[in-house]
């Protein structure tokens, strides 16, 4: 068994004494989470969980969503972490698309009404996280070592499958091998260097990929330490870096904001960080500027579920020239353009961004056209509109779908929101189309200020008009004081096309 729910078994042969997994004061040793790891396999195998049956997961970051991964991994199942902040539909949806055997519930969400959920979905068993400790505590004490139900599971094997988050039509559940998570990790690994003293502090949710493999699983790889935080509080985690010494963490773009926009920000001691890796949605100079400014390398990232999921990394030493780029490709990485008139070119230029490499999944939970769809003579399509550059480092510069089309012109949201995003007053911003009698459609713009700045609509687009094609400057400004976001800080721009709407009216 060359699966991830070896990991712990093979990490405690070689540091059993070394801390693995932290959270509040609970902390495992790789000694210890492999023992666990094995015993939550058995509560597993022992409810009749076979190899390829789908293990559910619902609850907050916590040590034992690790511990049900590598677990599920370890008896040839397959884990599917839900999204706490989904509604109860939405969950039911993805329990009815999967068809867990189990679902396992830390009880933390019942109140997300979950308990009657699942017993109206199609099948599953519900195992609240409190009875199965019990359980793997009695595991543990009578038959410690009893391994016969573990899977030989090949590194094809399906490990985990990610409802994508969304933002378009239905999700999806990508399904990620074995080797698709372990080459991600090489790739991390060739990238950026981790070790027995590095500290990953981890407030992403776990349901994501970017919480869940993203620098946690290459520090766990490597023998090093992750803290779990079960959500992110920018004080707190500001407090956190401090005390656990953390060396690096992986945060989404919004919260590489939050925290500089916190009051804490300043007397934070931000010395021991290695670096950052941020991404999941575009980012403003400013602010990765902020964090270079208090000599800390932010690294923004690039990536998808359904690359497991990374793709292109800032090449650490090259982000102060290039501070909003998304990098240059991983290691293990092949990418290429697709141009509007279908051709697939290399080098320099811009188009959708096409991807190649062995994490890349092979495709979604039974949806067979879904999955034809993503490819294109074998490349993955990312549904993403990337420029790059002659370094060959690349610049995302919006959804494919996003695009407004403006008296016949492209308009990417994330340009103008980018320049807008220069301005120092502004925390974030969106920028959806509407409906427009003259040009078809334009640009409005939702902007948030920092807290205590002020800036009007006119400065903005002076600002706009010195940067940008007039066809490019939103026709509205409307200020507000937060953005609709996900789960994993991706604006919902449904909501905001919605609003936008009444502009027009
Ligand atoms: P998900 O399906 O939730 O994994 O999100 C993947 C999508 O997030 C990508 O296809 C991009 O649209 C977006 N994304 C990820 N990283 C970045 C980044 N650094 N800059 C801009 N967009 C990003
Ligand atoms: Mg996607």
């Amino acid at each position: 068994d060359h699966g991830i729910g070896s990991l712990p078994r093979r990490r405690a042969r070689i540091t059993p004494a070394a801390i693995a997994l932290i959270q509040n004061d609970v902390s495992l040793t790789y000694a210890e989470l492999a023992q666990r790891v094995d015993a939550v396999a058995a509560v597993l195998a022992g409810l009749g969980v076979l190899a390829g049956d789908r293990v559910a997961y619902l609850g907050p970051n916590d040590l034992a969503t690790f511990e049900v991964l590598f677990a599920t991994a370890r008896i040839g199942a397959i884990f599917v972490p839900l999204n706490t902040r989904l509604a109860a539909e939405e969950i039911r949806y993805q329990l009815d698309d999967c068809v867990p055997a189990v679902l396992v519930l830390d009880p933390r969400v019942e109140s997300l009404g979950v308990n009657a959920l699942a017993s109206a979905a199609v099948c599953p068993m519900l195992l609240r996280l409190d009875d199965a400790y019990e359980a793997t505590a009695a595991c543990q004490a009578s038959h410690p070592s009893d391994a016969g139900y573990m899977a030989d599971v090949t590194m094809q094997d399906p490990a985990l499958i990610m409802y994508t988050s969304g933002t378009s039509g239905r999700a999806k559940g990508a399904v990620l091998t074995h080797g698709n998570i372990t080459w991600n990790i090489l790739t991390q690994l060739a990238h950026i260097s981790m070790g027995t003293d590095d500290a990953v502090l981890c407030a992403a949710p776990l349901f994501h990929v970017l919480g869940l493999c993203q620098l946690t699983l290459p520090a766990l790889y490597t023998g090093g330490k992750v803290v779990v935080m079960d959500s992110f509080h920018a004080a707190e985690f500001l407090a956190a870096i401090s005390r656990h010494r953390a060396t690096a963490f992986p945060l989404a773009s919004t919260m590489l904001a939050m925290l500089r926009d916190h009051p804490d920000w300043d007397a934070a001691d931000l010395s021991g960080v290695r670096f950052v890796v941020f991404g999941g949605s575009p980012v403003a100079g400013p602010v990765v500027q902020a964090w270079l400014d208090r000599q800390v390398e932010v690294l923004q990232g690039y990536g998808m579920t359904e690359a497991s999921p990374g793709v292109l990394m800032a090449a650490p030493g090259g982000v102060r020239e290039h501070t909003t780029s998304a990098g240059v490709p991983h290691y293990f990485t092949d990418v290429a353009l697709l141009t509007a008139d279908g051709k697939i070119v290399h080098g320099p230029g811009q188009g959708e961004l096409l991807v190649k490499g062995p994490n890349i999944f092979s495709g979604y939970w039974r949806k067979p056209e879904a999955t034809a769809a993503t490819f294109v003579d074998g490349w993955y399509r990312s549904g993403d509109v990337v420029r790059v550059d002659e370094d060959g480092w690349a610049y995302v510069l919006d959804r494919l779908n996003a695009v407004i089309i403006s008296g016949g012109e492209n308009v990417y949201p994330a340009e103008v929101e980018r320049v807008i995003g220069e301005l120092d007053a502004v925390a974030e911003c969106a920028v959806v189309p509407v409906q427009d009698r003259r040009w078809g459609e334009v640009a409005a713009a939702f902007v948030v200020l920092r807290p205590g700045q002020e800036l009007d609509e006119l400065t903005i687009l002076r600002h706009l008009q010195s940067k940008l094609a007039r066809y490019k400057i939103p026709k509205y400004v409307v200020f507000r004081t937060t953005l609709p976001r996900n789960a994993t800080g991706k604006i919902q721009r449904l909501v905001l096309r919605d609003e936008a709407r009444k502009l027009s009216a």
